[in-house]
Formats: structure tokens, C-alpha cells, sequence
């Protein structure tokens, strides 16, 4: 069985290759989150491995699905070698003691946190916080800023991005205020699921109620939104 990464998203993704007389491609995320994928001999690798980046979101929402149902939301207790999940792809943490300036990092499947006092629980997940909030700032602008593009000849202006940690929504918008929230939470799930929080957001300065021509906007500018929508319920969470 050979092992190959390929990139999904920007975020890397690793198979199992099985050589093995079938017709097709086949793909398949077991309950674990890893991905194992059977082709024929005939099949070249890069073609296989075109399979699975065109597989990619399909994927990513899979992998999610899977750790999410067993995930323990308060299980995380910032130990070396704890899950965390960023943009639907579980990252181990490390913990390194440092001298100098700590902070995060991510690198491949590794998120690492560089701490001085190494023994302060507390601390490792505040410096974590910070990092994640810092993220949430960069992949939400990115993400407001894509969508409007696709929405352009609706000339909504740039609305104010808050973002914080939310047990109860997903996000909100106050179109008075000119105003989008958005849950930090949303860093778990794969981008497709915080595009859809975004593009429900902004879809409210053009409709504000949930009505029928709401949902038909949102089909329109995204029409496998219910799928994305499905995975975030599996949080525990609907309201948007
Ligand atoms: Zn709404």
C-alpha cells in the first residue's frame, strides 16, 4: 500500500493507494478520517491523484463528518498530541518550550505551540486562542471579500466583520448596522461551510427575511448550500 498527499483546499490530504483489478477509481474516508483510495495498475499516479484533488470537498466534508460525531466538544485540553480541527482537517498539536517569542504555527497536519512556561495550562490556551482568533480575522475577510466578487451586481458594500466565539449561532447580520458576526467556531468545518455562513450573511442586505427568495438566492450563488449547512447542524448548532 503506497501513501500520497495531495492538496485539497490549500490543506493537505493523505491516501492510501491500493493497486488492486478494478474498473474505476475508488474512494472511500473510513470511520477513522483516513482516506484509502483502489485503482487499477493501468491507472497512473497522477491521475489518481487528480481523482482525489477533484474529490476534494467531498472529502474534506466526510473527514468532518466522521470527527465530529466522535468529537468531545470540551475534550480539548491543549496536551501535547490533542486533535484540533482547522478548516474540517484534524491537526495534532505539539507543544515546544521556547526562549524566545511564542505563538503558533501550522504546518502540514501539526499545528505547534511555542510556549516559555511550558507547565501553564492557561496560557497554552490563551496563545492558542489568540492565534485562532487571528486566523478567523484573515480566512473570514478572504471569505466575505470572495463572495461579494460573485455578487458584484448587487453592490453591497463591504459590511464591518465582528467575530466571536458563539455557543448558540453560527452568525448573524445586522443589515441596519451594516454589521456581519461570525462564530471563531466556523475555523472546525472546511471552507465550503464557512462560505456559506458568509454568503447567508450578505444574502441578508439584499433579502433580509428567511423567505422563499432568500433560499432561492442562496441556491443560486451556491447550490449544494444544504449540504454544507447539514455538516455545520452536526455541532449542535443551526441558527445562522
Ligand atoms: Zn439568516
Amino acid at each position: 500500500m503506497e501513501q500520497h498527499t495531495v492538496n485539497c483546499n490549500g490543506l493537505p490530504v493523505s491516501f492510501a493507494l491500493i493497486r488492486k483489478k478494478v474498473k474505476n477509481i475508488n474512494l472511500r474516508v473510513k470511520p477513522d478520517s483516513t482516506v484509502v483510495v483502489s485503482a487499477n495498475r493501468t491507472v497512473s499516479i497522477e491521475q489518481v491523484k487528480g481523482f482525489v484533488e477533484r474529490k476534494g470537498p467531498w472529502i474534506l466534508k466526510n473527514i468532518s463528518r466522521f470527527a465530529l460525531e466522535k468529537e468531545d466538544r470540551s475534550a480539548l485540553q491543549f496536551r501535547e498530541g490533542d486533535i484540533i480541527y482547522y478548516l474540517g482537517i484534524p491537526h495534532k498539536l505539539t507543544i515546544s518550550a521556547v526562549e524566545g517569542k511564542e505563538g503558533v504555527s501550522r504546518e502540514g497536519r501539526t499545528i505547534r505551540l511555542s510556549i516559555r512556561d511550558n507547565s501553564n495550562f492557561a496560557l497554552r490556551e490563551w496563545i492558542f486562542n489568540r492565534w485562532l482568533k487571528q486566523q478567523a480575522e484573515a480566512v473570514f475577510n478572504d471569505a466575505v471579500e470572495r463572495i461579494l466578487a460573485g455578487l458584484d451586481r448587487y453592490w453591497i458594500e463591504k459590511p464591518l466583520i465582528t467575530i466571536r466565539t458563539m455557543k448558540s449561532r453560527w452568525g448573524s447580520c445586522s443589515f441596519t448596522k451594516r454589521k456581519i458576526t461570525l462564530n471563531t467556531e466556523l475555523l472546525k468545518f472546511p471552507l465550503p461551510c464557512i462560505d456559506y455562513v458568509v454568503l447567508h450573511e450578505l444574502a441578508h442586505f439584499v433579502h433580509h427575511k428567511h423567505d422563499r427568495a432568500f433560499y432561492n438566492f442562496l441556491s443560486q450563488f451556491m447550490p449544494d448550500y444544504k449540504e454544507w449547512q447539514q455538516l455545520l447542524k452536526t455541532a449542535g448548532i443551526e441558527k445562522i
